[in-house]
């Protein structure tokens, strides 16, 4: 089968230019005992996958089910998680896939660019493609598959699962969601934290950077690293707490483009 997929892979590469960002020192200071590994994740709230008309549904000689709109239309990750593959893949031309923290994996095909790589890490409604028709068909689509695990290789009704995901199709993305400005995070251990201040809760830890949607940002406790303060922080929706704007992967201090949090 001929596979004249597009090998235009673009990396969403880190942009730091500032060393001072990556705060690795301060980051083990300001750590606290070990925390207990997390238990298996409980199944997690699904972003709607691409905008578009469902032109074919989940049926016995079709695994997935099919959303279709115009070329480049963004396709982006239903939920948190890691990608397990990202190139060419036979029929698909192209095709990713995530294994989500609930142990589920999502599939997407038929893409004309990919915007993440193997073992990025990926949040619901993270920007993973653009829609393309590569591969066998007919037109611009998300062919879009739902399985229960890394070794099944019959996916599961996709409806069903984003249903029980709370997203219907068809669906538009960000509705409801929680969208907002990617960055990136620095560092290891990465504690976010319920307030702007370095005595809040933590919420969640950070193993390593992690791609991140900040919604708004706001003052609060100065945080010191590597020579370096900053006393904004940056809202994640998605953890429901904030992170010192010094783990974001950016060389302003207050970040571009992103309102203040009321
Ligand atoms: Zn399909």
């Amino acid at each position: 089968m001929p596979l004249n997929h597009r090998t235009s892979v673009r990396v969403l590469a880190a942009t730091a230019t500032a060393a001072a960002l990556i705060p690795l020192t301060a980051v083990t200071a300001q750590a606290a005992p070990a925390e207990a590994a997390p238990a298996k994740a409980a199944a997690y709230t699904a972003s709607c996958p691409a905008a578009g008309r469902v032109t074919q549904g989940y049926h016995s000689g079709h695994d997935g089910v099919d959303i279709a709109n115009t070329r480049g239309t963004p396709i982006y990750s239903t939920g948190p998680g890691t990608v397990i593959a990202s190139g060419p893949a036979s029929g698909y031309g192209q095709w990713i896939r995530i294994r989500h923290d609930d142990g589920t994996v999502t599939e997407y095909g038929h893409m004309y660019e990919r915007l993440v790589r193997v073992n990025d890490r990926v949040n619901g409604g993270t920007h993973i493609a653009r829609m393309g028709s590569e591969g066998q068909s007919t037109g611009p689509h998300l062919h879009f598959e739902a399985h229960s695990s890394t070794s099944s290789t019959r996916g599961m009704d996709p409806v069903a699962y984003l249903r029980a995901r709370g997203v219907g199709l068809p669906c538009t993305p960000g509705g409801g969601g929680t969208p907002g400005t990617n960055f990136t995070t620095w560092g290891t251990g990465v504690r976010v934290r319920a307030d702007v201040r370095l005595n809040a809760a933590v919420v969640r830890t950070l193993s390593g950077p992690t791609p991140v949607y900040v919604d708004c940002q706001k003052r609060g406790d100065l945080v010191n690293a590597e020579g370096y303060s900053n006393d904004a922080w940056a809202h994640i929706p998605a953890f429901g707490g904030y992170v010192s704007n010094i783990y974001i992967d950016h060389k302003d201090a207050w970040l571009p483009g992103v309102p203040t949090c009321p």
